[in-house]
């Protein structure tokens, strides 16, 4: 494959935001001006070197960036393969949320905005985009489902310690969809003073690309810090988690033009882009779980940030392309390897990230990765979060 022109394909959808087949805008009339306002003001935000100085300034001395790359010292040797750690599990906030909501929290401020429109599932896109809009001086209406809000009390309570408004969505399956249905219905009847924050590589276009820019981060320092750590640019194997695909689509950015394997890894209960079907969801079209009557699907995963029946629509056409490849792992794998790393690596990751680590060790043992392979794996996040849940089970 030609993964120079790829790359070039890959780095800016086209006009109408598609990547292939996928992304598009697929929104009320009354929010396409709304979308081509936010588009406008991030083309000529991110080619102005003023923005970029402010927002790298905020990553340097608030989120704490760049973010180590740890070699897993005891882990390799048990594997036979050099993996090193990309830890946004280090960034403020606790992951690589607030790469993102800090550069549209800027982008909003440019634009005149006085306040951050968000949802949130798990909760985690919800406290970022309050830190963010705390940090600014702007405030932040969050959209959550009230299974939600049940399930992340602590969440819920620190983005209300933050100064957020934390409103309650009760249409639905009461979780993470139907907080994305509302809080675009919101954006509509607010579009004067509000910004439609949004958490992944998703949603209608600009969304996609903009969140994917702002992650990027993640994959050019990983890129730099792989060269010095590896004394050649590039490793075997690049894996991330994908619920909506952020964390991967910044590190796969860094990497698209190099030969290495681009692995997603999703969980077995939402695994969109292995078993979903195209489809539209939230303004854009996509692969997305779905019944055989086009109803959307829930999934369900141990890491509740992964709980999403759709995927970032860039990832649905590398997949269609074969330049990224994506798998699936069980719970039980997933459990097992936050345990593994942690004993080994003295590092608790978030459910979400033990996704990669779970697809690592498999791939191992049954011999996808060669011994002698290196591996960067990007730590979407810290555990702490998830000790409830591993209390409970364990
Ligand atoms: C939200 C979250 C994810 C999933 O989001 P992506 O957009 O797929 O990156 C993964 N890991 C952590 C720690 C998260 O908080």
């Amino acid at each position: 494959m030609d993964t120079r022109s790829l790359a070039v394909d890959v780095r800016a959808p086209s006009g109408l935001g598609r990547f292939g087949e996928y992304g598009g805008r697929f929104v009320p009339e009354s929010l396409i001006a709304a979308c081509e306002e936010v588009e406008h003001a991030f083309r000529d935000a991110w080619a102005d070197p003023l923005f970029h100085g402010q927002l790298d300034r905020l990553l340097a001395v608030y989120a704490g960036r760049p973010t180590a790359l740890t070699p897993a010292w005891r882990l390799s040797a048990e594997l036979g393969i050099t993996l090193l750690l990309k830890r946004e599990d280090l960034a403020h906030t606790g992951s690589h949320k607030i790469n993102n909501v800090l550069g549209q929290a800027l982008l909003a401020k440019r634009m005149g905005k006085q306040r951050l429109i968000a949802e949130t599932g798990a909760g985690q896109h919800g406290v970022a985009t309050a830190t963010a809009a705390a940090l600014l001086g702007m405030s932040a209406t969050v959209f959550m489902g009230e299974r939600d809000i049940e399930r992340q009390e602590l969440n819920v309570f620190r983005m209300r310690m933050l100064g957020a408004e934390v409103v309650p969505v009760g249409s639905g399956s009461r979780t993470l969809k139907d907080a994305c249905s509302e809080a675009l219905r919101h954006w509509v009847s607010s579009v004067e003073d509000g910004y439609y924050c949004l958490g992944s590589v998703m949603g209608p276009h600009p969304y996609p690309w903009l969140v994917r820019e702002f992650q990027r981060v993640i994959g050019d320092e990983a890129r730099t810090q792989c060269a010095t750590e590896l004394r050649t640019a590039t490793p075997d194997f690049v894996v991330a988690c994908v619920g909506g695909g952020s964390n991967a689509a910044g590190t796969f950015a860094g990497f698209v033009d190099t030969p290495a394997r681009l692995i997603g890894v999703e969980p077995e209960g939402g695994a969109a882009i292995n078993s979903g079907l195209p489809g539209i969801l939230h303004g854009f079209r996509t692969k997305v779980l779905q019944d055989e009557h086009g109803q959307i699907s829930e999934a369900h995963s141990i890491a509740a940030g992964l709980d999403y029946p759709g995927v970032g629509p860039e990832h649905a056409y590398l997949a269609d392309l074969g330049r990224a490849e994506y798998f699936t792992v069980s719970d039980a794998e997933v459990l097992d390897a936050v345990r593994r790393l942690a004993k080994a690596e003295g590092i608790l990751c978030a459910l979400e990230s033990a996704h990669a680590v779970a697809w690592v060790l498999r791939a191992v043992e049954d011999g996808e990765i060669p011994a002698g392979s290196t591996v960067l794996l990007t730590l979407s996040g810290r555990g702490d979060k998830d000790m409830h849940t591993l209390m409970e089970l364990s």
